[in-house]
C-alpha cells in the first residue's frame, strides 16, 4: 500500500527489511537489538552510529549536544520550559496551529508566556510575517513549530530572534531538507514521522543553554544531566534508536538532505499543482507557507468524503483521513513516500473527480 499516515508514519522499505533480517540476530551477536543492554558494546556502537549520522546529515556544529530522550514532543512542551524558562522566567511563543498552541499552553505552567504572534485570525492558514511579531527582548527563548502537521503550515524561512535563542518543534519536518542548526538554540522532534518509531525524541541543544533547569525538573528530563550521561541517565528507547540509525543511513545513501529536499519539493509540487487546477478539491493554506510534508485538502462536496476514502483504500492508499479536529483529507508525504505514491494519489483524485463532478 501507499501509507499517507501523519505519524507514526511509513518508513523506508529497505530499513524495515534490514530490521526484519536482523531481528533475531544482530550482526552475529546472537541477540536481537531489543535484548541488548544499553551499556553493552553492541548497543553502544549503534547509539554512537545514530549520533554521528545525525550530526553528519544536519551538519550539527560541535557546540551542540544531541540527546536521545523519551516523552515525545508533547513531553518536550513541558521539558523545554522546565530547562530553559528559568533564565528570565518568560518566553515568547509563535502560534501557527494546533501544535504550537498546545506548546504555549503547557509552557504557561512553568513561567510567563507571551503570545508574540498568532495565526488564529486566518484560521491557521499562514505563518505571520516576522515584522508583525511582538517579541520580548528579555524572553528566555522564542518557540516556533516549524511545520504544523494538522493544517499543513510550514516555515520556509528561519526567524531571526536576535540574541534570544530560537526553539523549534521540528517533529514533522526534521530531515526533510537542510537547515542551519546554528540559527537555533534548541531543536526537538518526535521520531515517528521522518526518523523512526515512536518512543524516541531527538533534542539538539546548544551547550550554553544547559544548566538552567528549574529545581523541580525530573533528572531524566534535565538536558544537562542527560548530556553528561550521553543520553543514558535512564534506559534510552534502544530499539527506536536502532531503527533511527538505519533511517539515517538510508537518508545518507539517498544523497543526504539536499537530495531528499529536491525529491520532497517535486512530490509536493505535483500534489499542490493538481489541487490548484481542480475545482473539486481545495487547500486553503497561503501558497508560500504550504507544507511539503503534510498536504490537507477538502472535497467541495464533503458528503463524498467517505466514498473518497473507501475508493482510496480499495486502491491501496491508506490513512488519508484528515485529523479528527479539522476533518477533510490529509496526505502526509514524508521522506519515505515514493513519487509513485504521489502519482497514484493524483491519478485516483482525477478519476474520483471525473466520476463525481
Ligand atoms: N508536535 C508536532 C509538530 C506533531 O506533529 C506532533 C504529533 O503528531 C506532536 C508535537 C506530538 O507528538 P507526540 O505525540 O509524540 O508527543
Amino acid at each position: 500500500v501507499f501509507n499517507f499516515s501523519s505519524g507514526p508514519a511509513a518508513l523506508p522499505e529497505p530499513v524495515l527489511r534490514q530490521a526484519a533480517a536482523e531481528m533475531l540476530d544482530w550482526q552475529g551477536s546472537g541477540m536481537s537489538v531489543m535484548e541488548m543492554s544499553h551499556r553493552g558494546k553492541e548497543f553502544m556502537s549503534i547509539h554512537a552510529q545514530a549520533q554521528s549520522l545525525l550530526r553528519e546529515l544536519l551538519s550539527i556544529p560541535p557546540n551542540y549536544r544531541v540527546l536521545f530522550m523519551q516523552g515525545g514532543a508533547i513531553g518536550e512542551n513541558a521539558i523545554v520550559p522546565m530547562n530553559l524558562i528559568g533564565r528570565t522566567g518568560r518566553a515568547d511563543y509563535i502560534v501557527t496551529g494546533d501544535w504550537s498552541a498546545k506548546s504555549a499552553k503547557e509552557a504557561a505552567r512553568y513561567g510567563k508566556v507571551n503570545l508574540a504572534a498568532s495565526a488564529e485570525g486566518s484560521n491557521y492558514t499562514e505563518v505571520p510575517p516576522q515584522a508583525t511579531w511582538k517579541l520580548d527582548p528579555g524572553a528566555s527563548y522564542v518557540h516556533i513549530c516549524s511545520n504544523e502537521t494538522i493544517r499543513g503550515v510550514e516555515y520556509h524561512w528561519t526567524p531571526d530572534a536576535g540574541k534570544v535563542p530560537l526553539v523549534a518543534d521540528m517533529s514533522s519536518n526534521i530531515l526533510s531538507r537542510p537547515i542551519d542548526v546554528g540559527r537555533y538554540g534548541l531543536i526537538y522532534a518526535g521520531a515517528q514521522k521522518n526518523m523512526g518509531p515512536s518512543g524516541l525524541t531527538v533534542v539538539i541543544v546548544r551547550e550554553d543553554l544547559l544548566g538552567h533547569a528549574l529545581p523541580a525538573t525530573p533528572s531524566a528530563f534535565n538536558y544537562q544531566v542527560q548530556s553528561e550521561n550521553d543520553s543514558m541517565y535512564n534506559t534510552p528507547p534502544t530499539y527506536a534508536i536502532y531503527i533511527a540509525s538505519l533511517v539515517f543511513g538510508w537518508l545518507k545513501a539517498q544523497g543526504g538532505l539536499a537530495a531528499i529536499e529536491r525529491h520532497n519539493r517535486d512530490k509536493a509540487a505535483i500534489l499542490y499543482d493538481y489541487l490548484d487546477r481542480s475545482a473539486f478539491y481545495r487547500n486553503t493554506v497561503a501558497r508560500e507557507d504550504r507544507s511539503l510534508m503534510n498536504v490537507p485538502f477538502r472535497l467541495k462536496d464533503e458528503s463524498l468524503d467517505d466514498a473518497f476514502l473507501q475508493g482510496a483504500q480499495a486502491r491501496g492508499m491508506v490513512q488519508l483521513k484528515g485529523h479528527r479536529s479539522v476533518g477533510g483529507m490529509r496526505a502526509s508525504i514524508y521522506n519515505a513516500m515514493p513519487m509513485e505514491g504521489i502519482r497514484a494519489l493524483v491519478a485516483y483524485m482525477e478519476e474520483f473527480e471525473a466520476g463525481h463532478a
